[in-house]
């Protein structure tokens, strides 16, 4: 596998505005030195004790991003270094990031998961959910939080335009999220969607954010 290599391919399809998280879950660090020696900053990891073992190792101006399902009692351990949270999902996680940021006196970026699948066992906010979220005083009592935007994965499925129109309808959300509860803040600003199969879909439905695992270093032995 030629990380290398595979970057500079990868990097020939992505548009100036679009950022590149590399999914280093599973891999090691050589791995992941070598992505950065190609130049890459950003990286993202899906399980709390592999991303707190890796980053001592690794150099300090990586920006790691948090992209799996994070639990409420793992939090503390990311929250002093974490650049950003792709996936919160509840205000239980919301409020926990702000717990333990202002303990180590940080704001947490964030990225609200949006439910666009058609699986159950994909997390995420429905539609209602985030609007009922994003109005209510406990979200506004948040200090330690920034929201970013929101997140989301399609369906694992070989039908291309199932996958399109879910990401076409997460962009649409994204819009009116940004015009409801966003407009005067420029943070909000993030779209997370697209991943190795369905990256370039993404990029043409609106992601300002992509996360490649497979394309960069290989599949992952579980
Ligand atoms: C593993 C993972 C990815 C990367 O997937 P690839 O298919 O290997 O590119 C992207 N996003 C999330 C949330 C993941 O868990």
């Amino acid at each position: 596998m030629n990380v290398q290599s595979n970057i500079q391919n990868l990097r020939k399809d992505i548009p100036p505005g679009v950022k590149l998280v590399c999914v280093s879950k599973f891999h090691p660090t050589e791995s992941i030195m070598e992505a950065y020696n190609a130049g890459e900053r950003i990286f993202g990891e899906s399980r709390v004790q592999e991303l707190i073992a890796k980053q001592p190792q690794l150099p300090d101006d990586i920006q790691w991003h948090f992209i799996g399902h994070l639990q409420t009692n793992k939090i503390k351990f990311i929250a002093p270094f974490v650049s950003l949270i792709h996936g919160v999902d509840s205000l239980k996680v919301l409020r926990t990031i702000n717990t333990q940021a202002k303990k180590v006196d940080r704001t947490v970026s964030c990225l609200l998961q949006v439910h666009i699948a058609d699986e159950k066992t994909k997390f995420g906010f429905s539609e209602e959910d985030l609007f009922e979220l994003l109005s209510s005083d406990a979200f506004k009592q948040l200090t330690h939080v920034s929201v970013k935007g929101l997140m989301g994965m399609a369906t694992f499925t070989d039908d291309m335009n199932q996958v399109r129109n879910e990401f076409k309808f997460l962009k649409n959300l994204f819009d009116k999220v940004k015009s409801e509860f966003f407009l005067d803040d420029e943070n909000f600003s993030e779209l997370s969607m697209g991943m190795s199969q369905d990256y370039q879909i993404a990029i043409e439905e609106g992601s300002t954010m992509i996360r490649i695992g497979t394309s960069i270093f290989g599949e992952r032995d579980y």
